[in-house]
């Protein structure tokens, strides 16, 4: 392991475990690589991705809200629209979660560092990040700080030499793709979320910030699930940058044989927004499941495929050709390593299916998944592919390049 004292990275705290000592066994010039190297983040969840830091502050944001406000009433006008008589109807609190919740919700996302038990335990800390974004004012600062985190600033001024006025840190990311699910809260409707987050989005050229991912949870009803998608078409036609569609959520939940289901795919396929599908993340998803979703909702990329047989393997080799002028086309793999290694749904690095994936020559992006959980950066989660063993898969710098050119060319764009 090499030496790298000087290495700022090594003191970013929000970076542990095997990323972490892949990043600190890099030789300074392999680290200038990776840093230069243009790295596109296309799968990478709003929501997962706050920095710590931030949480910090939106807590402490949060609770001074609870403190000031002990009401969990609202005084608004009758239903006639007159409002000469108000009356008092209970609202959705504005604060779902107690101060005492939030607090030691807080301390176990600070210590959400080690392995999880397996993929179910991960949504547990979920709760406190949605209680934390679910006002306008906080899920802006949210949004501002994870693009941030990927892009640097939106102007770019940024970390910069005094004299040179040339940044000193590159961006994680030269370009990225956000996804997030929009959800109705005391203070948003599904529209004020996504046009929120949005407005954030917008203040970066396209050419850095590609665009927002609307996600689609495998637990929404079916009439959530047409909201969603009538509301990114919308947005989409109305010029905003929303760019594609997404499934996720728990791997298991949902029924994925709804015809509405498949027609809202086809919908937003019709509209011009691209498909992604979280697919395969556990042993436990039946194949039968896996190829329904890559012959019904005609993917142009796929989030993990852990656990695809054969027959659905071939699919995505072999690609679809809907939309595509030129014949089909490969079905790209996003590759989260840190992310499937703390899940357990990989046993280890080398186990991973990267290595069947690389040796077909097939199209992955190695992107992070949920950066706070998983506590690991786009930057670390190359230094797994470049750090050699036992800390990472002992690339050479062409291997790497290839497969961040690769990704490049997965984008929505
Ligand atoms: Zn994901």
């Amino acid at each position: 392991m090499t030496s790298n004292i000087e290495n700022p990275i090594n003191n970013d705290s929000d970076i542990r475990g095997r990323a972490a000592l892949a990043l600190s066994s890099l030789s300074p010039s392999q680290l200038t690589f990776l840093q230069n190297l243009p790295k596109a983040e296309l799968h990478a969840h709003l929501n997962g991705c706050i920095p710590l830091k931030t949480i910090k502050e939106l807590v402490d944001e949060y609770v001074m809200e609870v403190d000031n406000d002990a009401s969990v009433f609202t005084t608004t006008p009758s239903g006639s629209g007159s409002a000469s008589e108000p009356t008092t109807t209970p609202r959705p609190p504005k604060h779902p979660l107690t101060k005492t919740e939030i607090l030691s919700g807080y301390s176990l996302l600070e210590k959400f560092d080690s392995e999880l038990d397996d993929i179910h335990a991960f949504f547990a800390p979920f709760a406190i990040i949605y209680a934390l974004t679910n006002t306008k004012g906080r899920l802006r600062k949210a949004t501002r700080a994870v693009l941030e985190g990927f892009l640097g600033s939106a102007d770019g001024n940024d970390d910069r030499d005094s004299n040179s006025n040339i940044s000193m840190t590159p961006p994680q990311a030269a370009y990225l793709e956000l996804r997030t699910t929009p959800r109705t809260t005391s203070d948003m409707s599904r529209l004020e979320y996504l046009e929120t987050v949005l407005d954030e989005v917008e203040r970066y050229p396209k050419d850095r910030m590609g665009g927002l991912i609307v996600s689609l949870d495998r637990k929404m009803t079916l009439d959530v699930v047409r909201e969603v998608v009538d509301l990114a078409v919308g947005l989409k036609t109305g010029k905003r940058r929303v760019i594609g569609l997404d499934l996720c959520g728990d791997p298991l939940a949902g029924n994925m044989y709804s015809p509405l289901l498949t027609q809202c795919f086809q919908d937003a396929r019709n509209a011009g927004l691209g498909i992604t599908l979280h697919i395969a993340e556990t042993a436990q998803n039946p194949s039968p499941e896996s190829i329904h979703l890559l012959r019904a909702f005609i993917p142009d990329r796929l989030g993990h495929a852990t656990f695809l047989d054969e027959e659905a393997r071939e699919v995505v080799f072999d690609g679809n050709g809907h939309g595509h002028e030129e014949g089909k086309r490969k079905i790209g793999v996003e590759v989260c390593l840190s992310s499937n290694l703390i899940c357990k749904t990989v046993p280890t690095l080398e186990d991973h299916h990267i290595r069947y994936y690389l040796e077909r020559d097939h199209p992955i992006a190695i992107c992070t998944d949920d950066t706070l959980p998983f506590r690991t950066s786009l930057l670390a989660e190359y230094a797994l592919l470049l750090a050699s063993a036992p800390w990472g898969l002992g690339m050479s710098e062409g291997e790497v390049e290839r497969v961040a050119r690769g990704g490049w060319g997965m984008r929505f764009l």
